[in-house]
């Protein structure tokens, strides 16, 4: 069983806290969305009011050895104004220095560690690496959900060096008890709706769903592949060619399984692919050449609305259609509005996945649903029912 940070007492203790701080930057090195660090605030109000102190380390963006770019000094402004405590920082997460500003850190107080990916042997999971790093704290916690899929030295690989004293953060538990009561813990009828661009993106996730939901509605642009290979006619649509066997192996279990699959029966079929294409609506299956479905048409957002008032737990990865265009985004609209009335009326809802979490932010449904997950990759790779290397090691 894996501990969270509400099963210790953090008094007078140093948590040594691996977060998620990788946030957009503007030209200026402003943070322009502080997401990411308002998620691990509980974790960290928790330690300080324990009577503990928090050393926060973290990565930012990709960069290739030290480059000042990526310094993680830019977002000193932001921690401290969203914890509402001064935070101190240090240029490395590593050595003498990091060393010496960990243990002249009071009860309290929060110390921010430079970039962790400034050294390659973090993300090569190095052990000595991991080990000089846990040197700096007491008590291990994750609370990086967004990388727990990685068996990076912070993710994972350091968790060794606390084998009594490591524990969940208090976001990264409540991502995995939020999907395990999708996932193992529902109350049917249980819909998934998968969509987005791509069915190879997804094909590991509906694999491993098939037979713990009754319904998944495919909708994007992955859901020509599935009509075509049931013989329709797609017109210029989106098609891997490559995954038609694919996606027929996903028909054929569905149905062994009892999973019912619906597809969208019409879509709006566009010219080009732009906004200021001319759109028309055709059945999904019988779309002319030159046109190309770029949303759900309105049979299919009445018939995707059905399943889903019916469902009480709902599970929403990727949109129906191309919603960052207006002209395209009705269905991916009336879908999320489907799932928050549901919601009201007492399902279950979770939603993750980059894109659908845009589309919830972008048409302000992020309090109408009942979880917004933070991790895309992550979540992606705990719906297709793998083991993820930073919950692993916590559980050791
Ligand atoms: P994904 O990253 O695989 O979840 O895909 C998300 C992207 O799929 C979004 O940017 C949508 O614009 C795009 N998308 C959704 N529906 C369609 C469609 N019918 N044709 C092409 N792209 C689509």
């Amino acid at each position: 069983m894996m501990k969270t940070a509400n099963d210790i007492n953090f008094k007078d203790k140093k948590a040594l806290i691996r977060v998620d701080f990788n946030v957009p930057l503007n030209e200026n090195f402003e943070v322009t969305d502080p997401t990411r660090i308002e998620a691990a605030k509980p974790t960290i109000i928790k330690v300080l009011e324990d009577g503990g102190s928090a050393i926060l380390m973290s990565h930012l963006g990709r960069p290739k050895g030290v480059d000042k770019k990526f310094s993680l000094e830019h977002i000193i402004k932001a921690v401290s104004d969203v914890i509402g405590v001064h935070v101190k920082f240090v240029d490395n997460c590593i050595g003498e220095e990091a060393e010496k500003a960990a243990a002249e850190l009071k009860n309290g107080e929060i110390l921010l560690l430079e970039n962790l990916r400034f050294h390659p042997e973090e993300k090569a999971g190095d052990k000595d690496f991991a080990e000089k790093l846990s040197k700096l704290g007491d008590v291990y916690v994750n609370d990086a959900f967004g990388t727990a899929h990685r068996a990076h030295a912070s993710t994972a690989i350091i968790a060794q060096f606390f084998p009594e004293n490591k524990c969940a953060g208090l976001l990264l538990s409540k991502e995995v008890e939020n999907l395990n009561q999708v996932l193992n813990n529902s109350k049917k009828p249980v819909t998934a709706v998968i969509g987005g661009a791509k069915v190879s993106s997804k094909i590991g996730v509906m694999m491993n769903i098939l037979d713990k939901v009754d319904h998944i509605i495919i909708g994007g642009g992955m859901a020509f592949t599935f009509i075509k290979v049931k013989g329709g006619k797609i017109g210029d649509s989106l098609v891997e060619d490559d995954k038609l066997d694919v996606a027929q192996d996903i028909l054929n279990m569905a149905k062994q399984k009892n999973t019912k699959i619906h597809l969208p029966i019409d879509v709006i079929g566009a010219d080009s692919f732009s906004e200021e294409a001319k759109t028309q609506v055709f059945p999904a299956n019988d779309i002319p050449d030159g046109w190309m479905g770029l949303d759900a048409g309105p049979k299919s957002n009445v018939g995707f609305s059905y399943v889903i008032a019916d469902s009480k737990t709902i599970l929403w990865n990727g949109p129906v259609g191309v919603f960052e265009m207006e002209k395209f985004a009705k269905g991916t609209i009336e879908l999320g509005n489907a799932i928050a009335d549901a919601t009201a009326d007492g399902a279950f809802s979770l939603v993750g996945g980059g894109d659908s979490v845009a589309a919830v932010k972008k048409f302000g449904l992020t309090d109408k649903v009942s979880y917004v997950s933070t991790g895309g990759g992550a979540m992606l790779e705990m719906l297709e029912g793998k083991t993820l290397p930073g919950i692993a090691a916590l559980e050791e």
